[in-house]
């Protein structure tokens, strides 16, 4: 193997090897190297997204969605089965499938686009060199025209409730689990606290969440995140705001959690704790002490606008620069920084990112929330639409939540879209592509939407920013 390349990608999740694939279809040399390996010993492709985050947390969520739907909802069809039970072992094995199914497409990606994959620990050394370490402990250095980072992510620690991987878990150990546990804390009412306390909540876990900020998802609009708190307390998660766990012990095979809130110190027991307080960029042993990469103060590697380091032919994109902590956000990040590499002058549109929260229903926005457009003094218009009124959700007995679209109160152009609701994640899409294409309220309204479809939300949504929707009086 060659030594030499035009591009060293560090890291092969999300925005890694999307960053491999679209250099080396622009042409150019590029490696891709990867500590992880499974245990044939073969380099283990796709990042947390793939292996530990976005897929197999969604394979549950889907698994634990379709047992809800048998338990609760079949009825109301006139469909009648005998009492569904969870085989939780069935469960992880499909999820692990459905993980080696991508993680292997990877590989498939790489070698039809002729990236060469490299097992390792990559460090970024001085003139754009890396060192890679494999599992033997040997030390290579490749000669890079250019590096790309692309690290990622771990959770956050917490020392009041450290993790042992088998009580106490972070998000890794959640998506693990052998049998449903019966009493489930959850530290951390975040995108990843509310999936995986509704996946274990849904197959009949008690859950209880345990969240320090005294606001519900305050990333959110305040109308669609009172919304959903409303909807997801009547699903049974129990989420406590203002509660900051102190101490988390392991006890005869329970976990004591200790926390305060305005009204005192509580303890309370449970079979499994959840640690999902974040994520913080895994840039530590990454960078060696000359090679011009700096970190900023949270130890994101800095950045410019363009994903370009300090350090000439330098990049970082995904998890490890600031930014949302996306796998899409990296992925774009990626696309965008192989096509300057190879001389395109792209950028990238930071201000339509959409976020999804994959609780069902689900919650998802892009843009400017209400809160925000009143902080920054911008006078907006508001259309809401309320899903009970969309007669696709109701037939589907999905009809909790609402669409509500902001718009600029003279330009009419799109600020922003928060939803909650059935199939919000595909729904908030359409809007990000209007936005994308600087469409006004007006233009989505005047667009023709195929009925009956839950979209019919998003155009009645477009419709009452003018106070003009046909189906809410
Ligand atoms: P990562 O995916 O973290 O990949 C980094 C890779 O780099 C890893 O494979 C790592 O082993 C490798 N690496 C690190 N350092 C080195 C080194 N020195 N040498 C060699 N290799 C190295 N995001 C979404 O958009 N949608 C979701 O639904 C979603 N769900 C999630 C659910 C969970 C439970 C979790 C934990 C995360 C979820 N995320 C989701 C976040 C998403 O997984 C991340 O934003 C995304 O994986 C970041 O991509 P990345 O390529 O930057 O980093």
């Amino acid at each position: 193997m060659s030594d030499k390349f035009d591009v060293v990608v560090i890291g092969s999740g999300p925005a890694g090897y999307v960053a491999a694939i679209k250099a080396a279809q622009l042409g150019l040399n590029t490696a891709c190297v990867e500590q992880w390996m499974d245990d044939k010993g073969v380099v283990k492709l796709g990042g947390t997204c793939l292996n530990v985050g976005c897929i197999p947390s969604k394979a549950l969520l889907d698994s634990s969605h379709k047992y809800v739907e048998a338990r609760d909802y079949f009825k109301g069809h006139g469909i009648t089965v005998s009492k569904p039970e969870i085989d939780v072992p069935a469960m992880i094995k499909r999820k692990d499938k459905i993980v080696g199914q991508l993680t292997g497409g990877i590989a498939g990606l790489f070698k039809h686009n002729g990236v060469t994959p490299i097992q390792g620990r990559g460090k970024v050394l001085a003139g754009a060199k890396v060192e890679v370490t494999n599992a033997k402990g040997e030390v290579s250095v490749l000669e890079a025209g250019n590096v790309i980072i692309a690290a990622g992510s771990v959770p956050v620690a917490i020392p009041p409730a450290p993790v042992d991987g088998e009580f106490i878990v972070d998000s890794t150990g959640a998506l693990e689990f052998t049998e449903v546990p019966k009493r489930l804390g959850v530290i951390g009412a975040g995108v990843i606290g509310l999936e995986l306390g509704s996946v274990w909540g849904r197959l009949g876990a008690e859950v209880v969440v345990l969240e320090a900020l005294e606001d519900f998802l305050p990333m959110m609009d305040v109308q669609i995140a009172k919304e959903t708190a409303k909807i997801l307390k009547k699903q049974g998660l129990d989420i406590r705001l203002g509660t900051r766990v102190t101490k988390a012990e392991v006890k005869k095979k329970e976990v004591e959690v200790s926390y305060s809130t305005a009204e005192g110190e509580f303890t309370e027991t449970f079979d499994k704790l959840i640690v999902a307080v974040g994520r913080r960029p895994r840039s530590e042993e990454l960078l060696a002490s000359d090679s011009g990469v700096s970190l900023d103060e949270r130890g994101f590697i800095y950045v410019d606008d363009y994903c370009a380091t300090e350090a000439p032919h330098v990049y970082a994109v995904g998890d490890v620069v600031r930014g949302p902590m996306l796998a899409h956000k990296g992925s774009e990040e990626g696309v965008m920084v192989a096509e300057r590499i190879a001389g395109k002058p792209v950028q990238m549109n930071y201000d339509c990112i959409p976020s999804v929260i994959y609780t069902h229903p689900e919650v998802a926005a892009v843009g400017k929330t209400e809160q925000e457009l009143k902080a920054d003094g911008i006078a907006y218009k508001t259309g809401v639409f309320p899903f009970v009124a969309s007669g696709r959700a109701l037939a589907a007995d999905d009809a909790d939540g609402m669409v509500k679209m902001l718009a600029d109160a003279e330009t009419d152009r799109i600020l922003g879209c928060h939803i909650v609701g059935p199939s919000a994640a595909d729904l908030v899409q359409q809007v990000v592509i209007a936005m994308e294409f600087g469409s006004s309220a007006e233009d989505l309204a005047l667009t023709v939407f195929g009925h009956p479809t839950l979209s019919e939300a998003v155009h009645e949504a477009a419709l009452a920013v003018d106070g003009h929707a046909i189906h809410i009086a």
